[in-house]
C-alpha cells in the first residue's frame, strides 16, 4: 500500500472491540492481571499504553523499521537514543544542527564522558577523517537546521557501517513521507513529532524507530526505566496528525517553493536556502534520497537592521519559535533555536543576525506572500 494510505490507516487503525474509527485513548496508569503470572499484554502504562503503542507500531511502520518508541518530547527522544552510549564514546555530529540538540549533547552528555566532534556532514569526506578507535555513532540532521546543508544518507550510512558505528538521523523535516533513512542503512531515526507528524502546534511529541530487535530492546529497557514516555491522550493527538501528514506536507511544499522563488526575487533579501532550488548544494542528493523537499526555508536579508522590522512588522504569519505545522511561523535563529551554539560556530555556520528561518504553513501561498512582502518592505 502507498504511504499516504499508511498514513490514514495507522497500524491497527479501528478499534477491533468496538469498531471506533478513531483509535481510543486508554486513559489508564495500570492494567488488572487475569490472574497470577497472567497478563492482557498490557501491565502498567510506562511499559505498555495501548494509544502509545498504536504510535509505536505506525510510526514504525511508516519509517520501516522493526520498532518505534514514542516520548514526552523531541528531546526525550534523542536523550534516551544518547543513553546507549558509555563514558569514552565518540559521536560525530552534523555541525548545524537544532541548537537543543547541541546543548543536550555539550550541557549533558559531555559531562557523562561522552565526546562529540561537529563537522559538516554533507561532505563525507569530513566523517571519513573524524572516525577514531572509539567513535560509536554518527549523529545526521538532514536537511540541517537551520542553514539545510544536506548529506547523503546512504554514503554516509555506508561508511559508518563499514567501521562499525551507528547511523542516527533526526528525520523531523522531512517525516517518513518524503525521507526513509532506515530504506537508506540508518541504524535509528528520531523525530521531535512536535512538528510535521503532529502538526498543528499543539502538542509536544519526540518518536525513534530502530532498524532491529537488538537495538529495540536496548531502547525500550532506556524508555521504560527512565519514564520519559508520551502520554496517551498526546499519543492519540499524534496518530491524528499523522492521518493528515500528506495532504499537509504535499500543500506546505507547494507553498513553500512559491515563497522561496518570491524570496529570491525580492530586493531586501540576500540569499534563499531552500533545497527545492534547483541550484541548491543538495539539490540532486535530495531528488536521490527524498521524494519531496518539505517546507522549511531559511533566508538572509541585506541588511541585519531590517530583522527588527520584519519581525514587528509580519502578521499572518507568526513570530514564534516552533515548525511543520499548519500556520506559517518565522524565527530568528541566532537569538531563538540556536541561541545555545556558541558564537563562534554560529559565525562559522552562517547562522548570523541577518538570518531568519520560515515553516511555511498550509495558508494560500499569495497571502503568505503578500504579508512578507509588507514585511520586508
Ligand atoms: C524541535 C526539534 C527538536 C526538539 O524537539 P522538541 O519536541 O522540541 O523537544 C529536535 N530536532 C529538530 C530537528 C527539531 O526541529
Amino acid at each position: 500500500m502507498k504511504i499516504s494510505t499508511r498514513l490514514v490507516h495507522g497500524h491497527k487503525g479501528v478499534d477491533k472491540e468496538t469498531g471506533a474509527v478513531s483509535f481510543p485513548i486508554y486513559q489508564s496508569a495500570t492494567f488488572r492481571h487475569p490472574g497470577l503470572n497472567q497478563t492482557t499484554g498490557y501491565d502498567y502504562s510506562r511499559l505498555q499504553n495501548p494509544t502509545r503503542e498504536e504510535l509505536e507500531n505506525t510510526i514504525a511502520s511508516l519509517e520501516n523499521g522493526t520498532t518505534g518508541f514514542a516520548f514526552s518530547s523531541g528531546m526525550a527522544a534523542i536523550s534516551t537514543a544518547l543513553s546507549l552510549f558509555v563514558p569514552g564514546d565518540h559521536i560525530i555530529v552534523s555541525d548545524d544542527l537544532y541548537g537543543g540538540t547541541y546543548r543536550l549533547f555539550e550541557e549533558m552528555y559531555k559531562k557523562y564522558g561522552i565526546e562529540f566532534s561537529y563537522l559538516d556532514t554533507s561532505n563525507i569526506d569530513n566523517v571519513k577523517t573524524a572516525v577514531k578507535k572509539n567513535t560509536k555513532a554518527l549523529f545526521i540532521e538532514t536537511p540541517s537546521n537551520p542553514i539545510m546543508k544536506v548529506t547523503d544518507i546512504a554514503a554516509a550510512a555506508e561508511l559508518a557501517r563499514s567501521s562499525g558505528i551507528l547511523t542516527i538521523v533526526d528525520n523531523t523535516f522531512l517525516t517518513p513521507y518524503y525521507q526513509r533513512p532506515i530504506e537508506l542503512g540508518a541504524d535509528i531515526v528520531l523525530h521531535s513529532g512536535t512538528k510535521y507528524l503532529g502538526g498543528h502546534n499543539d502538542t509536544l511529541a519526540g518518536l525513534i524507530v530502530v532498524k532491529n530487535e537488538e537495538l529495540a530492546a536496548r531502547i525500550k529497557l532506556i524508555q521504560k526505566t527512565e519514564g520519559a514516555m508520551l502520554a496517551p491522550f498526546d499519543s492519540w493527538l499524534i496518530l491524528r496528525g499523522i492521518k493528515t501528514l500528506s495532504v499537509r506536507m504535499d500543500r506546505q511544499q507547494k507553498n513553500a517553493a512559491e515563497v522561496a522563488n518570491w524570496l529570491r526575487s525580492n530586493n531586501n533579501v540576500e540569499r534563499v536556502y531552500y533545497i527545492g532550488l534547483e541550484d541548491h548544494e543538495g539539490y540532486e542528493i535530495s531528488k536521490r534520497q527524498a521524494s519531496g523537499f518539505g517546507a522549511m526555508i531559511s533566508f538572509s536579508v541585506k541588511d541585519a537592521s531590517l530583522v527588527e522590522k520584519v519581525l514587528e512588522r509580519i502578521r499572518l504569519v507568526l513570530f514564534a519559535e516552533s515548525l511543520g505545522g499548519v500556520e506559517s511561523l518565522i524565527t530568528y535563529p541566532m537569538v531563538q533555536t540556536h541561541s545555545a551554539i556558541p558564537a563562534e560556530m554560529r559565525e562559522r555556520l552562517g547562522v548570523d543576525e541577518k538570518l531568519l528561518r520560515l515553516s511555511v504553513g498550509i495558508e494560500a501561498a499569495e497571502d503568505i506572500i503578500a504579508d512578507l512582502e509588507q514585511a520586508l518592505e
